[in-house]
């Protein structure tokens, strides 16, 4: 009988790297090729539109219909002469990943005749067929149509046969149904926020830039490997197998040498994100075997964000040429390492200052310590929040996991800058500051070195940690939207540095100097969000009752830990910053229980295939050999030396039985629960009846299947193994 799962072994080893011509030109030179940058604009779009357009495009502000005419010939013309015949709106809805509909630019001139059409209508705005994408009651509750629009601060660019112009996705009545509008809503309340207090120190600071740069974590594996496994095509995870006897334990993956097929499928990817644009710059082998990374240069968070989106999708593209799948999911595999995606974030002015780098003199230095200290503030009062903003039913598996941030935000800093924080709140305020003769300003808290950056100690384990001129956070899956974390990462800082203003010029309005004002407020901020730092290992289980001791949020369940988005301090934060309303609020909670549900649907649905169509047969028929074998054995030998020759046997049948068994109740179990579950209409109610009531099942479930793939023949098993999914390349 043939065995799907040798098959596929068979033709995994026949796979060869596929090797990429190394292109004729350099990185810098292929760079943003297929990108309609300001550059290009300059040669296709006429000049006396482009100052109109430049000024738009600076100021976050929407394209009028006006310059989206003349700005649509030239992107066009541009566009053709890139291969393109195509076009879309580029958008990120709710569900996750991007959405597009390819228009042609065929059309009819007015006289009939056929001709390539592009207007500034187009450009401009488009009603995507949306209904099917998830509002989580928006579009019920207000207009059933929702629309997408350009976003000009991202630039168009050319993918195969299409030009893809980056757009928001609104309802209406303006609510957003997507990623991007909230976070381009935050960004630009981070940049009033953060002037406003950069203006204590430099009156000329005019602007204030979010940066995101991404760290994607990934792990590949042989298609053929991939499709016999139907877990991995339908769920992107491995919902069983036992765990292999070699996996991480030598740490011999991270860091080493490239295989050679993975190295090849690595520079095709890098050269078509560099012509898109995609300043990638890192990359290597992960922790788990078979596990990568790829980081870029960081960017503006919105254009980065984008990035981000759009590698993933090509990635998903070029691993096919390369007969690779690529598992973007947090937790392929059990046993090993899960896959992150860690959004390095840092605030940066037009005069050039990184706000989170100590500065060069005292001045400065207060300066980046107050920017800090609101960061530390703003997470400590939104920890659960931020934490809602990364959960999901993919990324549940890994947090929590001993080897990815614990379900408990908190913040690490370092001894250097712990040892900092710790003086100033020590320090005298009238003698903390000093301003001599020369109108120098010195404070009595010691130096904090210039250069952080090369001697922080790194902590693996912690979900938040500052690392020497920004911060990394490090919960974040890698499936996720970085957008859904900076969104609420921004909207939490500025609303505190919004605050941090008022208090410091009302001291100020009562006669108190700057320099003092500014020293005890930022004192008594880190006296008030202490909790919020902890250096020590977010692993242990020790951590786990200190944190609930400092009233840090340590919920576990996903469907629960949504419920902060509806949180009184959630919902002010983000009304008082302008990024989500209420209604936007509710809408997105609704959006996330059920597609936590769903994703657990169709997972459980699986597991009950897999168990009935592939594991249990397996387990019969493994049986019947065995039992085939006792019955010759009978007929062979005499009644007594039979029995004890088969003494084993029967043993392992017994044990087969055992575990089949139970498999079986569980299935049952497990279905009805399901469908339960699935008649609750209520999202928020049915997320917890799935979290409640299936996942336990579906754990036990696994635990009976990876031992019986310890028992049963490795030819009768028909499921492509840990060590095959994980060592093959
Ligand atoms: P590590 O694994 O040590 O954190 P990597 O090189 O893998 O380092 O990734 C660092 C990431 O941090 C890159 O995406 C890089 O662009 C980003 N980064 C570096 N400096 C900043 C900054 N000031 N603001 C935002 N992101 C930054
Ligand atoms: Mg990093």
């Amino acid at each position: 009988m043939s065995n799907i799962r040798f098959d596929a072994l068979k033709m995994a080893w026949e796979h060869k790297p596929v090797m990429v011509e190394a292109p004729t030109e350099k990185a810098s030179v292929i760079f943003a090729q297929k990108v309609f940058t300001r550059e290009k604009m300059k040669e296709y779009i006429a000049s006396n539109i482009l100052d109109e357009l430049f000024e738009l495009m600076d100021n976050e502000k929407t394209l009028s219909r006006d310059i989206a005419n003349s700005v649509a010939i030239g992107m066009k013309k541009w566009a053709m002469e890139h291969g393109a015949t195509h076009y879309t709106h580029w958008f990120q809805p709710l569900t996750g990943g991007t959405a597009e509909k390819h228009d042609a630019f065929f059309d009819f001139d007015s006289e009939g005749k056929p001709m390539e059409n592009f207007s500034g209508s187009v450009l401009y705005q488009q009603e995507p067929d949306a209904s099917s994408f998830p509002s989580g009651g928006i579009r019920n509750t207000f207009e059933a149509r929702g629309y997408s629009a350009w976003d000009p601060s991202s630039p168009a660019f050319v993918i195969g046969d299409r030009l893809c112009i980056p757009t928001i996705f609104v309802a209406y009545t303006g609510e957003a149904l997507d990623y991007k509008t909230p976070l381009l809503r935050s960004i630009s309340a981070m940049n009033k926020a953060a002037v406003a207090v950069a203006n204590y120190f430099d009156r000329n600071v005019k602007h204030v830039t979010t940066y995101l740069g991404w760290e994607q974590e990934y792990f590949l594996v042989d298609e053929s490997l991939f499709a016999a496994r139907p877990d991995l095509v339908m769920t992107g995870r491995t919902l069983m197998g036992h765990y292999s006897s070699k996996n991480q334990q030598l740490d011999d993956h991270y860091f080493g040498i490239i295989p050679e097929r993975v190295l090849a499928f690595m520079t095709e990817l890098e050269i078509e994100a560099q012509k898109l644009g995609i300043p990638v710059k890192t990359r290597h082998n992960e922790v788990a075997p078979n596990q990568f990374e790829l980081a870029p240069i960081y960017e503006e968070a919105n254009l980065g964000s984008d990035h981000n989106q759009l590698l993933m999708s090509l990635m998903e593209q070029v691993a096919r040429h390369h007969h690779f799948r690529v598992l973007l999911h947090e937790k392929p595999y059990g046993g090993v390492n899960g896959s992150g995606k860690h959004c390095n974030w840092s605030l940066g002015t037009n005069t050039g200052i990184n706000l989170f780098a100590p500065g060069k003199n005292p001045y400065q230095n207060l300066q980046f310590v107050t920017f800090l200290v609101n960061v530390l503030k703003a997470v400590h009062r939104h920890n659960a929040l931020l934490k809602a903003t990364i959960a999901s039913a993919t990324n549940a598996h890994r947090l929590g996991a001993n080897e990815a941030p614990p379900a408990i935000i908190s913040v690490f800093l370092g001894t250097q800058l712990t040892e900092a924080l710790n003086q100033i709140k020590k320090a005298d305020v009238d003698k903390g500051i000093i301003i001599n003769a020369k109108k120098e300003m010195k404070l009595g808290v010691g130096n904090i070195p210039e250069i952080l950056l090369d001697n922080t100690d790194r902590n693996r384990t912690s979900p938040f940690a500052f690392t020497g001129n920004r911060f990394e956070f490090r919960a974040v899956g890698s499936s996720a939207n970085c957008s859904a974390a900076v969104l609420a990462l921004n909207s939490a800082v500025a609303e505190q540095l919004t605050l941090f203003r008022e208090e410091v010029d009302g001291l100020i309005e009562r006669g108190e100097a700057k320099e003092k004002a500014l020293f005890s407020v930022i004192k008594r901020y880190i006296n008030e969000c202490e909790a919020i730092r902890f250096d020590g290992n977010g692993y242990s289980d020790e951590w786990k009752e200190e944190a609930q001791k400092r009233g840090l949020d340590c919920e576990t369940s996903v469907p629960l830990i949504i419920d902060q988005y509806l949180s009184e301090s959630a919902v002010k934060m983000f009304s008082t910053t302008n990024v989500l309303s209420p209604a936007e609020l509710e809408s997105r909670c609704e959006v996330k229980w059920e597609n936590y549900s769903l994703k657990l649907q169709i997972e459980s649905r699986v597991l009950g295939d897999l168990v009935i169509n592939h594991v249990l047969p397996a387990a019969k028929r493994y049986q019947s050999v065995l039992l085939e074998k006792m019955m010759h054995t009978k007929q062979v030998f005499e009644a007594r030396e039979a029995m004890a020759l088969n003494e084993q046997d029967a043993s392992l049948v017994r044990r087969i039985e055992a575990h089949a068994s139970a498999i079986i109740a569980d299935v049952d179990k497990m279905t009805k629960l399901r469908v339960t579950a699935n008649h609750i209409d209520n999202q928020r109610e049915r997320a917890l009846a799935f979290h409640d009531t299936v996942v336990p099942i579906m754990e036990d479930i696994r635990k009976h299947v990876d031992e019986l793939e310890m028992w049963i023949d490795d030819q009768l098993w028909t499921l492509p193994k840990y060590r095959e999914l994980l060592f093959i390349r």
